[in-house]
């Protein structure tokens, strides 16, 4: 079962089992709120024109405006949008912020297309868009293969249509067009602090080594992270390969060598071996930051990591957490370990709602109670209710989206 959004109401199952929720509730939070499909056309440099599926799923904003990234990829569609809209509404409600949940998307391999024509389709999704975006109604994000700058274009075109130039229409802009510090690096920061505040739960030692795959966002930037507290980065992949050294990588020169040859592969002093492989490594701490359904039941046993740290959202499958759990290998979810960069996303939209522009070390202090807080609530939820870390995210998140629908 490797839909998303299947996936998705099957964890939801596992987690209402445990305790019992309103069923007209239960009834409702199967079925997102609106699906907004559209059309884009783009011209292409050559002159020809090419018509983009778009997408914008709001899935439940009784806790707030909705919230959540945009994909460009070319496996997007609207099963996986629902799906990743789902898990924002949980996610929003995990950190307790004043957001609810909602994704969005274009069928599209950006990789094959210029910057101008990257911008077109930008520009063109907010124009399809606009009519039910904005800073009060719904507030998107970057995600996979979308940047900062595409952020930015996307609010500029908002604000030509509307007029509202506040920026709060849309987070993880560059930090001169009105993006908050420490919005680049907040999902694996994010993720660190969760990481630090249940790691002797989890088993781990002080000193971790640690395998990712994807060397994105997320990806490189938990590499960057956890090297700098003196953990070992074992292994690395991306969608074109991986490279693995026992004795560590030197992320910095990673980096360079990813963005000069856009690959992790070749890079010297480590081994090239298949990028799917990165999941196998023996490793204390296994960090999937790029797809979904990436652990399933048919390679779960396979994993050899000690814990498993979700980036990514949706890389491990249901059947998947039960084998994982099984081998008493405990998997921090999504829900909670990738929230630092929603939680950042807020504080930009609060920012420019108020005009104000908040130091790094304020939005990382600000960034750390929260995360370490709800990390601390839901292992003791799950320990309670005898139940893995991510059924007890599900009905913490459960709880206050069924109040405020209340
Ligand atoms: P990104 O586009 O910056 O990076 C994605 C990375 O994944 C790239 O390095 C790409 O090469 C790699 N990749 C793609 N397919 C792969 C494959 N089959 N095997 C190995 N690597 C592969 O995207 P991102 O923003 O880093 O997002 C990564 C994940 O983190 C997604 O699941 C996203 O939804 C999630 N996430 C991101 C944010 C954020 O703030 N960027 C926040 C929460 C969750």
């Amino acid at each position: 079962m490797n839909n998303p959004f299947e996936n998705a109401l099957a964890q939801l199952e596992r987690a209402t089992s445990l305790v019992a929720f309103d069923e007209k509730f239960l009834a409702q939070i199967q079925h997102p709120n609106r699906q907004v499909r559209v059309s884009i056309p783009v011209v292409m440099d050559d002159g020809s024109l090419n018509v983009y599926e778009g997408y914008r799923v709001q899935y439940n904003n009784a806790r707030g405006p909705y919230k959540g990234g945009i994909r460009f990829h070319q496996d997007a569609d609207i099963e996986e949008v629902k799906a990743l809209a789902f898990w924002m509404a949980l996610k929003t409600a995990v950190v307790n912020i004043p957001m609810g949940g909602g994704k969005g998307g274009v069928t599209v391999n950006p990789k094959e297309m210029s910057e101008g024509e990257i911008e077109k389709l930008s520009r063109g999704w907010m124009r399809s868009m606009a009519e039910v975006i904005g800073p009060k109604k719904d507030v998107p994000a970057p995600d996979v293969n979308t940047t900062p700058q595409i952020m930015q274009w996307m609010a500029d075109e908002f604000g030509k249509i509307t007029g509202d130039t506040s920026g709060a229409v849309i987070t993880g802009k560059p930090v001169d067009a009105g993006g908050s510090e420490g919005r680049g690096t907040a999902t694996a920061q994010g993720g660190f602090y969760v990481f630090e505040a249940l790691r002797e739960q989890l088993g781990l030692p002080e000193q971790c080594s640690i395998a990712i795959q994807g060397f994105g966002n997320a990806g490189q930037f938990a590499a960057k992270i956890w090297a700098a507290a003196g953990h070992k980065i074992v292994a690395v992949s991306d969608s074109r390969g991986a490279i693995r050294n026992r004795d560590g990588l030197d992320v910095d020169e990673l980096i360079e060598h990813k963005s000069s040859t856009r690959s992790v592969s070749g890079f010297v002093g480590a081994e090239d071996f298949d990028s799917i492989d990165v999941l196998y490594e023996p490793c204390d701490l296994l960090i999937p930051a790029a797809l979904e359904s990436q652990i399933r039941e048919d390679n779960a046993d396979r994993v050899q990591a000690k814990a498993v740290l979700e980036l990514a959202n949706g890389p491990t499958t249901p059947e998947a957490d039960d084998l994982l759990l099984a081998r008493n290998i405990p998997v921090v979810p999504d829900i909670l370990a990738n929230a630092g960069g929603v939680t950042v996303s807020t504080f930009e939209w609060e920012q420019n709602l108020k005009g104000e522009h908040w130091s790094e070390e304020d939005v990382f202090v600000r960034l750390k109670e929260i995360m370490v807080r709800e990390s601390l609530a839901i292992a003791s939820r799950a320990a309670e209710l005898k139940t893995d870390l991510r059924r007890g995210a599900f009905v913490i998140a459960l709880e206050r989206i069924q109040e405020a629908m209340k």
